[in-house]
C-alpha cells in the first residue's frame, strides 16, 4: 500500500551568486516519522532502497523508494548510528550498542572491521566512509557510551576520541587524534581532501589526504545554527551539511553559499535515487526528501 507522505513547503535560501536560488522542489516530502533520534542515511542504488537508523530504539529503518514505504530491517541490532554503501553494495556501519565497526556481506553474514585499538575497546564508531582503495575512515567520539540513551554506558578504555584508518582484515590506526568529538566525514571527490566535522567544537575541518595519512586540519567552517553531524558532497564538490535549522551548503572554498531549512534538527543526510538528486535527510524523529536539480556525487558515498 502507498501511504500518502506530508509535504512541508520549504525554499532554499541562496546567500551566494554561485548558488542557484531555485534548486526544485518548494517542499520538503516527509516520508517517513514516528522514530526518536535518526542518523545513518545511506542509498542503495542496485536496490533503490535507504537505510537509516533509529539510535534509542535500536533499530534500522529501510525505505523503498518504489512503493513508498518504510520498515524496520533489523532490531534489535545493536543501537547502529551512521552507515555507507561500500563499491561491492554491502552495508557499512557504526554500531554504538557492539562499539564497532562493521559489513554485512552478501550472504546476510556480519565481519566485523575494528572492535579495539591496542587491546582496548572503540568507544562508539559514529561514522564512516569508504576510499577507493577500499580502507574505511571512522570517527570514534563517545556519544554511545555517555548514557544508556544511544547504547550502553560505560567508561572510555581508550581515553580519547580519534579518527581512525582500518583495512577490512587489519588493525585499525589512528589518523588524527586531536579531535573533541569527531563525528561526520567526507572525501572530496578527488579524494585529496577530507572534512571531518567536531561536535565538541562545532565546527569542520579540511585535511590534505597523501595516502594513508592526513596532514594540515585547519578548520574549514563555523557552524553558524547547531552543530555539524552528518555530510556529503555534491557532483561539483560542494559540501551539503547537518545543523540545526536545516541543510547547509559550502563552496569548497569554505563559504557558506545557501540554507534549506527543515522543521526539525538535521542529523545526517545522503544523495540518493537513479539519478542522484533526491536529498534524503535524517531529522530527528523524521526522514525527509528533497529533489533538486543538483546531483551528488557519484555513488558509492
Ligand atoms: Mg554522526
Amino acid at each position: 500500500m502507498h501511504r500518502r507522505p506530508e509535504l512541508i513547503p520549504t525554499t532554499f535560501e541562496s546567500f551566494d551568486s554561485r548558488m542557484p536560488s531555485a534548486l526544485g522542489d518548494r517542499y520538503l516530502v516527509k516520508l517517513f516519522t514516528g522514530c526518536r533520534w535518526t542518523e545513518g542515511p545511506a542509498y542503495f542504488p542496485a536496490g533503490r532502497y535507504l537505510i537509516f537508523s533509529d539510535i534509542p530504539n535500536d533499530r534500522i529503518l529501510r525505505y523503498d523508494e518504489l512503493t513508498g514505504h518504510t520498515s524496520v530491517f533489523q532490531s534489535p541490532i545493536g543501537h547502529h548510528n551512521g552507515h555507507s554503501a561500500d563499491r561491492q553494495g554491502r552495508l557499512l556501519s557504526c554500531e554504538h550498542g557492539n562499539r564497532r565497526v562493521s559489513r554485512i556481506e552478501a550472504d546476510g553474514s556480519t565481519t566485523v572491521l575494528a572492535d579495539s585499538y591496542q587491546g582496548k575497546r572503540l568507544n562508539s564508531p559514529n561514522d564512516l566512509v569508504e576510499k577507493t582503495d577500499g580502507s574505511i575512515w571512522f570517527t570514534d567520539p563517545a556519544y554511545g557510551i555517555d548514557s544508556d540513551y544511544e547504547g550502553y554506558a560505560a567508561d572510555s578504555e581508550i581515553g580519547a576520541c580519534h579518527v581512525y584508518r582500518v583495512v577490512p582484515g587489519e588493525q585499525p590506526v589512528i589518523v588524527a587524534d586531536d579531535f573533541d568529538r569527531p563525528n561526520g566525514l567526507a572525501f572530496s571527490l578527488d579524494e585529496t581532501k577530507l572534512y571531518i566535522s567536531d561536535t565538541g567544537r562545532n565546527h569542520m575541518r579540511v585535511f590534505d589526504v597523501d595516502g594513508d595519512k592526513l596532514t594540515g586540519g585547519e578548520v574549514f567552517a563555523e557552524c553558524t545554527n547547531g552543530c555539524f553531524d552528518g555530510f556529503r558532497l555534491d557532483g561539483k564538490g560542494r559540501i551539503w551539511t547537518s545543523a540545526g535549522d536545516g541543510v547547509h551548503v559550502y563552496h569548497a572554498d569554505g563559504t557558506l553559499l545557501g540554507k534549506l531549512p527543515v522543521p526539525e534538527v538535521v542529523s545526517n543526510l545522503t544523495f540518493g535515487g537513479p539519478r542522484r538528486h533526491d536529498l534524503f535527510i535524517t531529522a530527528t524523529t523524521s526522514l525527509y526528501q528533497f529533489r533538486m536539480n543538483v546531483t551528488g556525487a557519484p555513488y558509492p558515498r
